[in-house]
């Protein structure tokens, strides 16, 4: 008796790990890696109880790897310390030392950084690739931005659409962001910060050629602020390096190569989404349907975006509105009413209408459609 009880124990709780497992496999970000770059996976702004953060700093690095994040940045605020009375850390690199020591970069990579953390213009931003946090202490921002380039940091424009800066919402580039930029001490922008998404910011980006970024900027935990268990994620950058190593990434984000992944959207420059939508959706099998003149397109959607399409050609589709879904990591079949059979090849261009390549634009894809 006895032992039969504890066996059932044993089962129910073993059941209960298996489902627990499955779960935490279900939340990682997956996106596939495009021709000639991995994608890797970055979360690059980040608090602990080293700022103003709830939490302590070895929860960033857990909270990351449930995620299946390849890379997070360490950026406590330099100038806002409310725990310094119970935490007092003279080492400002304290935090990203916890958090590096945890992980092997196979398994993680921890950048270190900071946040230069002032009043608009020119607001607040990330240094991220810094040497010494130390260092970067000084009342004159200038000084600090210098620091940081001096110890090769790639940095960026946090929120510049945050309502506590910019009351109407609107991110707007001011002179002393202009200097910055002509001095190579602003490299990017958050056009997607926590929960907001900054179309003004997109504009900067592709007008001054800076690096497009999206962050979580978390302070509490990554599970309260973002509802993973409902198939939600925290906002992370897509970067496009030629390895999966600190230096690949800094020198990708210093090229460029970025996309947002925010709110099942993916906001980027065409020639970043372009790459990513061919490697994440592929044609698997096109054929008309028995003796019809119904052609059949299947989809494989290996990422984890839920795509909304649109039809853009002159023919109508037998199952779907000209707006259908091709749902993440699953097979999709569309049918096209082409009236009469097509021999040769279908050209098919779509729109991705969860995706954005400028203000208001979303990307498009075309398809060349083999008919066998
Ligand atoms: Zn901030
Ligand atoms: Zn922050």
């Amino acid at each position: 008796m006895k032992i039969s009880v504890t066996i059932l124990m044993l089962m129910v709780s073993v059941s209960s790990i298996g489902q627990s497992l499955e779960a935490i496999e279900a939340r990682k970000i997956v996106f596939p890696n495009v021709t000639g770059y991995h994608t890797i996976i970055c979360d690059l702004h980040q608090h602990t109880v080293f700022s103003d953060g709830a939490v302590w700093p070895s929860v960033r690095v857990m909270e990351a790897q449930r995620d299946g994040l390849d890379a997070i940045a360490v950026t406590e605020h330099l100038e806002y310390q409310p725990h310094k009375d119970d935490i007092p850390h003279p080492d400002r690199n304290r935090a990203f030392e916890i958090e590096s020591s945890m992980v092997q970069a196979e398994e993680l990579i921890v950048i270190p950084g900071s946040e230069i953390t002032r009043s608009m213009p020119p607001g607040h931003a990330n240094a991220i690739f810094i040497k010494d946090a130390n260092k970067l202490l000084s009342d004159d921002y200038m000084e600090v931005y210098a620091e940081a380039k001096k110890q090769g940091a790639f940095i960026f424009w946090n929120h510049p659409d945050w309502t506590d800066q910019a009351p109407d919402g609107i991110a707007r580039l001011t002179e002393i962001h202009r200097d910055l930029i002509d001095q190579q001490m602003l490299h990017g922008i958050e056009v997607v910060n926590m929960y907001t998404f900054s179309e003004e910011a997109l504009s900067i980006c592709l007008q001054e050629n800076l690096t497009i970024l999206g962050t979580s900027d978390v302070h509490g935990l990554i599970d309260w602020e973002y509802p993973v268990w409902f198939g939600g994620h925290r906002p992370v950058t897509l970067v496009f390096a030629e390895k999966r190593s600190m230096s690949s990434i800094k020198d990708a984000l210093f090229a460029g190569r970025t996309a947002v992944w925010f709110n099942n959207t993916l906001i980027g420059r065409v020639e970043h989404l372009k790459p990513l939508l061919e490697a994440s959706v592929k044609v698997t099998n096109v054929a008309y349907a028995g003796n019809t003149n119904v052609l059949e397109v299947s989809f494989s959607n290996v990422s984890d975006a839920n795509f909304t399409m649109k039809n853009t050609s002159s023919y109508s589709l037998q199952r779907n509105s000209n707006i259908f879904e091709l749902p993440a990591h699953t097979e999709t079949t569309i049918r096209i009413k082409t009236i009469t059979r097509l021999e040769g090849a279908l050209n098919w261009k779509l729109e991705v209408l969860n995706t954005v390549v400028k203000p208001q634009t979303p990307a498009t894809i075309e398809l060349n459609l083999a008919i066998p």
